[in-house]
């Protein structure tokens, strides 16, 4: 009974990181830090050696290899050496008889951890890694405490024999896989947001077809009209005008349409903020037309030049937009608006975005941008994280402003790129 106490009590302080893991990271679009593993380690280590069990005077047991297992594949050699300093200072301070044959142990169990550890990012059997090292961490002590005093180890045989390995197998085991699984789902997900884009962008294709038909039929009309011989001259000549700026703009559609669905770079450029509303709202407007909102946009004649990644902002805004629309879908017919609007300060540039749609609660606001918030049967509740994070990113920050049934604000922020123009456009053609 003794043993299978402290065993759980071990076990317990093995899966801190993992369980901070879920504290600290369960609503971030990002993974882990090796800043943050080393710190959970390190307070992992200390409690684990505080209440090490102890069956002969002045040995310890506890998961200081699982541990430090753990630290060298998540958090590199660096966390794996801060975790060796703390453990040498920590056990001489402890003291006791074992002191020399622990720094003994680790002398041997360290290196092999490491060379386990770059083996485990590599190859695909990570489990027959993980129990093996277990086992290891288990059979070396024990080893080395038979060779210096084989009594030692015959008075507590059941202990040394059973609880020290099965601690060791299922603490590194547990440990690890569990932490592992949580890290490959976290970049699962932050994959899945970047791809939010597409799923936005699939969205938008019925509404794209039903654009592109609208001046298909047109054009068809006034081509019939003109084969038809019915017209004069002068007013052949304006629907032919009319036919070509209708194709002009179906083109545009299409084109920008594109521009949204490719896969995007990371570089940051001058980036005119006005320039970009007019784009997304002409890819847009297909979107809101087809739920019968009413789309404006409000911005200065002059450029708003921010440091952006013109693709990336796109699809914050394309995010922002559709949010608003979508709010809109309950509004009575023809009275939902989605208004957006541009000032400028002297330092940083707001963008307004407004709608008279559902509008949310205080609770459901405040989830604004945690991962995998939606209140949609068929949402994903990226959108948000992915806006959010870029915004917050470039040195901006969001605010909302909504009550259910109200409406929503959203003011975005973001600093202005304070350059002249002429030389943005050298740095553009550069
Ligand atoms: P999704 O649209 O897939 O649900 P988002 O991340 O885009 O995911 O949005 C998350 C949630 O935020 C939405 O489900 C909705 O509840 C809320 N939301 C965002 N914008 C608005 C808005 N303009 N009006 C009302 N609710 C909104
Ligand atoms: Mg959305």
């Amino acid at each position: 009974m003794f043993y299978l106490k402290e065993l759980i009590l071990q076990l317990f302080f093995a899966h801190m990181p993992f369980v901070m893991f879920h504290v600290f990271y369960r609503d971030q679009p990002r993974n882990y830090t090796p800043k943050f593993i080393t710190v959970t380690s390190m307070v992992c280590l200390f409690l684990s050696m505080t209440f090490g069990t102890s069956v002969v005077d002045g040995y310890f047991y506890d998961t200081r290899y699982i541990i430090m297992f753990f630290g060298l594949i998540f958090g590199g050699l660096q966390t794996g050496l801060v975790l060796l300093a703390e453990f040498i200072l920590y056990r001489l301070y402890l003291g006791g008889s074992g002191a020399l044959l622990a720094l003994l142990t680790m002398l041997i169990t360290f290196p092999v951890s490491y060379l386990l550890s770059r083996w485990y990012v590599r190859v695909e059997r990570r489990r027959v890694i993980t129990s093996s090292a277990g086992l290891f961490f288990a059979v070396v002590p024990i080893v080395l405490l038979y060779l210096e005093n084989p009594s030692l180890v015959h008075q507590h045989l059941l202990f040394h024999l059973v609880a020290v390995p099965l601690q060791n197998v299922l603490g590194c085991c547990l440990l690890i896989s569990l932490f592992r699984k949580a890290v490959a789902d976290k970049e699962l997900f932050i994959n899945y947001a970047q791809n939010e884009r597409v799923r936005a962008v699939s969205h938008m294709a019925a509404s794209l077809v039903h654009e592109v038909r609208n001046p298909l039929t047109a054009v068809k009309g006034f081509l019939t009209l003109i084969r038809e011989g019915a017209t004069d001259r002068g007013r052949t000549e304006r629907y032919i005008e009319i036919c070509m700026s209708e194709i002009a703009r179906t083109e545009y559609i299409l084109s920008e349409y594109l521009a949204i669905s490719k896969p995007i770079g990371d570089k940051l450029l001058p980036t005119d903020l006005g320039d970009l509303l007019s784009i997304t709202k002409d890819v847009m407007s297909p979107y809101a037309n087809m739920h019968n909102v009413l789309l404006e946009i409000e911005h200065p004649q002059e450029q708003v030049w921010i440091l952006a990644n013109p693709d990336k902002m796109k699809q914050v805004l394309v995010n922002f937009i559709k949010n608003a629309v979508e709010a809109c879908a309950e509004v009575p017919q023809g009275q939902g608006k989605v208004s957006l609007d541009l000032q400028m300060a002297a330092r940083k540039v707001t963008l307004t975005i407004r709608d008279n749609g559902v509008g949310m609660s205080e609770e459901q606001a405040k989830r604004l941008g945690s991962i995998y918030f939606s209140t949609k049967a068929s949402g994903t509740g990226l959108g948000m994280t992915f806006s959010y994070q870029l915004i917050l990113s470039l040195g901006g920050s969001v605010s909302v402003k909504s009550a259910p049934g109200a409406g929503t604000e959203f003011k975005i922020s973001l600093p202005i790129y304070a350059r002249k123009d002429e030389n943005i456009k050298e740095e553009l053609e550069a």
